[in-house]
């Protein structure tokens, strides 16, 4: 088989040992006969995968009792219409909903929230070109808002939150954790809701986690649509409809993977290890660029720009040639981007650096 090592945003790389499982079940899941994706949902087998995923991940992150944990569809982006059709109605009509806006991720949250609510931007890094996470005191903050949205790991900008965001009163903080979810330990009481798309650090395209604070699952707008009512949802176990099964059957598998690594605290260590060591090599000299401001540089998504842009296509070639696949950068920012998940092993990290270090002339 071709060696490669994959750097794409999503849909991204899979833990090896994840898709061989997936393989060597796919016509036969444990003697039952069938594949997963042909089992009822609501059948005794697929029900025990289920049921094995969400404990899985409620340990993984910690998650305490008084939240569900939730299997949707629509993806991150549905849930920037989800989100305020399931929650602006917390407070007295019209709602207020407050945002950090801090790359594009944010921003396509707060043009959707608009068609709901009246929306604060409390803060934004725009001036700066998204380079950085305004620090908390700067922030204008509303009185009585519905709640407060925060992408804390902007996919495209490469920025991540380093803080948990604190609020005044019971404004709840719903944080989109898209691409950097079961990266880093997190203290999930802080948040009224996480949200991530699977795709990124989870698992296939198609499956939408949210973990929700059970007082949060009845505030909805009576508009908000009935099969994607979280109240609705969380009563049936996310089983109001037939959910994504197969994409949940492998996200079952990558839960049970990390835990046999140690966990999300040992993720974590590796991680720091694998982004130190890739924007080492960017930083060298100044034959690369990244822009972020180093305490809100992105574990997960590092953009980079080659001082000689003229040079992008023969870097992009090069890379392919060494296995080295899907560095371009997003087509709103340009350049390159190497997305280093969980999934990416450090040994791919160094393989990158060596063709950094080796184009540069080091
Ligand atoms: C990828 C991504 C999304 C959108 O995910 P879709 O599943 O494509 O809708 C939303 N937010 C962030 C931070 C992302 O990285």
């Amino acid at each position: 088989m071709t060696q490669v090592f994959n750097f794409s945003a999503g849909p991204a790389v899979l833990p090896k040992e994840v898709l061989q499982q997936a393989a060597s079940e796919m016509l036969d899941w444990h003697g039952s006969g069938m594949s997963v994706m042909e089992m009822s949902h609501r059948g005794p087998e697929f029900i025990s995968i289920y049921e094995q995923a969400e404990a899985d991940l409620r340990e993984l992150l910690a998650v305490p009792a008084n939240y569900k944990i939730l299997f949707m569809q629509g993806g991150g982006l549905g849930q920037n219409s989800l989100v305020p059709l399931n929650l602006a109605g917390r407070t007295s009509q019209p709602a207020t909903i407050d945002f950090v806006h801090t790359g594009s991720w944010s921003g396509k949250s707060v043009k959707e929230a608009a068609r709901y609510a009246k929306v604060n931007v409390a803060a934004s890094s725009e001036a700066n070109g998204f380079t950085s996470v305004p620090p908390q005191d700067t922030w204008t903050l509303s009185q009585d808002a519905a709640y407060l949205h925060v992408c804390t790991n902007e996919t495209i900008d490469g920025v991540e939150f380093n803080f948990v965001p604190t609020v005044q009163g019971a404004t709840p903080v719903v944080a989109d954790m898209s691409s950097h979810i079961l990266s880093r330990t997190i203290d999930v009481s802080k948040y009224g809701v996480i949200f991530a798309g699977a795709q990124k650090n989870i698992g296939p395209a198609g499956l939408t986690l949210l973990i929700v604070r059970e007082d949060l699952l009845d505030h909805a707008l009576p508009i908000c649509p009935g099969g994607f009512n979280w109240r609705a949802v969380a009563d049936a176990d996310s089983m109001l409809n037939t959910p994504p099964t197969y994409a949940i059957y492998i996200a079952g598998l990558v839960f049970a993977h990390l835990k046999r690594l140690g966990g999300v605290a040992a993720m974590e260590q590796r991680n720091i290890e694998k982004a130190r060591l890739l924007y080492a090599a960017l930083d060298a000299d100044d034959f690369y660029r990244n822009r972020v401001a180093p305490d809100s540089r992105s574990r997960m998504n590092v953009p980079f720009y080659l001082r000689d842009e003229s040079l992008n296509d023969k870097f992009l070639a090069g890379a392919k040639a060494r296995g080295l696949l899907q560095l371009k950068g997003h087509k709103s920012v340009g350049g390159m981007r190497a997305s280093i998940y969980n999934a990416m092993p450090i040994e791919g990290v160094q393989a990158l650096v060596d063709y950094l270090n080796e184009f540069a002339g080091r």
